[in-house]
């Protein structure tokens, strides 16, 4: 223990030292405060940058992804007037070559329609029209959208009849626009087997399924698939690359209508990408 000074003086001395040590304490503290407040403000005017970086960049794709439209579109009816022989027909050759045009132009569309979607959920301006709607009438639309796509015998894509799925009150566009991405994803990488789609409800929360018997996913791939332009580097995966675009857009929708996309995936076994949502969508509360 430390000795207790007794007289005066001494005292006098461990007060002033103690009182000298506190104001320096004090000042250190105050110099400490001043960084600290100091970094806050940097953080701040860094995330400030960031925002309007971000919003930049969403009106950036937004225009461009606008522009890039009507050139595509040029492009693809005047393929399509050639391919049908509108100024005469054409050699085998020619029509191999402007099928290769149709091909790419659709691709291109596809892509400046996904990245003008991202761009827009980005920027907060997705419009949602929740409806009510049976879950029957969104699988039997879906079969017929996918039926003239079906060109591989080996490969069955089957819906299973949603038991006790109550009507959903949901935007059904942007629900159908996740289940198609998955849908034809699962159609790409699945040589043979089946395409399994399914609807399960437990609580007020529906998951839909779409289960395949495909290549599957590398384990290394699977924390950032749902991110932009992840693609995985497997040589199938590689020759049927699209842009990249579409599990991101997926999981980003996902979000506007209140649920979550996930994925569970074996190498050559298959991979199954699931959504739960609410059954009926909370619209924001609009206090303007
Ligand atoms: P893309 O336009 O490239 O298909 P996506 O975001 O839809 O973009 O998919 C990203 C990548 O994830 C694909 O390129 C593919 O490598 C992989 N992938 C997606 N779905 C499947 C699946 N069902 N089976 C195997 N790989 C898949």
């Amino acid at each position: 223990m430390a000795d207790t000074p007794s007289d005066p003086a001494s005292l006098a001395k461990a007060l002033e030292d103690s009182r000298r040590e506190s104001h320096e304490l004090r000042s250190e503290l105050e110099e400490t405060n001043r960084g600290v407040l100091a970094l806050y403000a940097e953080l701040d005017a860094q995330a400030e940058q960031l925002r309007e970086a971000t919003a930049l960049k969403s009106r950036f794709l937004a225009y461009m992804s606008h522009e890039f439209r009507t050139p595509i579109n040029a492009i693809r009816s005047i393929a399509r007037l050639m391919a049908d022989g509108v100024d005469g027909p054409l050699t085998e050759e020619q029509h191999k070559q402007v099928g290769f045009i149709q091909t790419a132009a659709t691709e291109f569309a596809e892509m400046v329609d996904d990245l003008l979607d991202l761009a827009k959920v980005e920027a907060g301006r997705v419009e949602i029209s929740p409806a009510w709607f049976e879950m029957v009438d969104l699988f039997s639309a879906l079969r017929g959208m996918f039926k003239p796509v079906l060109t591989n015998p080996e490969v069955n894509l089957v819906f299973e009849e949603p038991h006790g799925v109550p009507k959903l009150y949901t935007d059904d566009r942007k629900l159908s626009q996740i289940l198609r991405n998955f849908i034809s994803n699962a159609l790409k990488f699945t040589p043979r087997g089946e395409v399994r789609v399914s609807a399960t409800c437990v609580g007020d929360r529906v998951t839909f399924s779409v289960a395949d018997t495909g290549i599957g996913i590398a384990p290394e791939f699977h924390q950032t698939i749902f991110e932009d332009f992840a693609q995985v580097k497997s040589p199938l995966q590689k020759r049927l690359r699209g842009t990249g675009l579409g599990l991101a857009l997926s999981k980003r929708l996902a979000g506007v209508l209140g649920g979550m996309v996930d994925m569970q995936s074996e190498p050559g076994v298959g991979s199954t990408f699931s959504l739960t949502i609410p059954v009926r969508l909370e619209q924001p509360q609009d206090n303007g």
